[in-house]
């Protein structure tokens, strides 16, 4: 096994108007991804909550959202006869259609849920499991059209500062012949690792984390869910599921795993006074180095003076930064896993 933990510590001096001008050192960490060896920040200051945003205006429900109940099922796309005869895929109160607005090859978009809004806490495990398997549902039956088709990904923007233009919770699934950055990245690095080592980066990962105990959360079922030592994002919580590369194998009982660290990791959010996120899940046809991987990451939360948290850092040069130490939030966010 070759999986290092590489870190710098950086120490900026100043003389703090804060404190009589006497002198301080802040310190900065950088981190190098174990798999992908690209580098993040991990900021030791972090600026306090503004408290819970108010969203009662915000949230009423607009008579014209397509994803609300009265149009969802009329003023949506349809797939292709030929791909999903029924137009849509429809799985207790989630609907799978056509994205209107695509970015790639196959684009869908998932509604969660008959609720126009509903805040972090109230997003149950079932409403991702009816979702994730709408989702699945539309992967399979694209890909037994066009098996060409092998990187998938099932993403949620959530609220303004995660992208979304939409309130209504919803998820996107988009799936193309060719990889994206980070999945072309991860598949890269993982191969290469199998190579060397002739062994599954992420068993011999999890294998570590586990031992070491600082950022391994728990495993539900064959779901390992655990902070990463080089975040990309803020908060940054990952789940690998063991045995699978694509969400096209997976059964019921994995699905369900997924949708409980989903939840879980959104009621520690909710409770840290976070609003907005993202998550991808990286799916990835017959690739023997790669493991199903998913990676949810916090937003700044929306509230008046918004703050984005993607500076000239992380869109120029390329450096990703995290506002919390990641073994502080395994400790942190262990409680709200079941
Ligand atoms: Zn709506």
């Amino acid at each position: 096994m070759e999986i290092k933990f590489e870190r710098f510590h950086l120490q900026s001096d100043l003389r703090s108007p804060l404190q009589g001008f006497e002198s301080i050192s802040v310190p900065t960490e950088v981190r190098i991804d174990p798999l992908t060896k690209r580098r993040s920040r991990i900021i030791t200051w972090g600026l306090p909550t503004k408290g819970k945003f108010d969203f009662s205006q915000m949230a009423v429900e607009p008579k014209g959202c397509f994803f609300c109940p009265d149009n969802v099922l009329s003023k949506t796309p349809q797939f292709p006869k030929e791909i999903i005869p029924e137009g849509r895929i429809l799985i207790g109160k989630a609907a799978g259609f056509p994205n209107l607005s695509p970015v790639g090859t196959y684009g869908s978009v998932v509604v969660l849920c008959h609720e126009h809004f509903l805040h972090l806490n109230q997003l149950t495990p079932e409403i991702y499991e009816e979702g994730l398997s709408v989702s699945i549902e539309i992967i399979r039956r694209t890909m037994s059209f066009d098996p060409d088709t092998r990187y998938w990904q099932i993403s949620q923007n959530f609220l303004l500062p995660g992208g979304s233009t939409i309130l209504h919770p919803h998820l996107q699934v988009i799936g193309d012949p060719i990889p994206t950055n980070e999945m072309e990245w991860l598949l890269d690095a993982s191969s290469s690792y199998h190579q060397r080592n002739k062994a599954l980066y992420w068993n011999d990962l999890i294998h570590i984390e586990k031992g070491l105990g600082k950022r391994y959360i728990t495993s539900l079922g064959r779901v390992h869910w655990f902070v990463s030592f080089a975040p990309i994002g803020f908060n940054e919580v990952c789940g690998s599921v063991e045995g699978h590369r694509s969400v096209t194998t997976l059964g019921r009982e994995e699905i369900a795993s997924l949708a409980k660290g989903i939840v879980s990791t959104l009621k520690y959010y909710d409770g840290k006074d976070l609003n907005s996120f993202n998550f991808s899940i990286y799916s990835i046809s017959d690739e023997a180095s790669y493991q199903l991987f998913i990676r949810i990451i916090s937003r700044t939360p929306i509230q008046p003076y918004y703050l984005n948290d993607w500076t000239s850092f992380e869109v120029l040069q390329s450096e990703l930064t995290s506002n919390i130490v990641p073994e502080e939030l395994c400790r942190e966010i262990r409680p709200y896993f079941p």
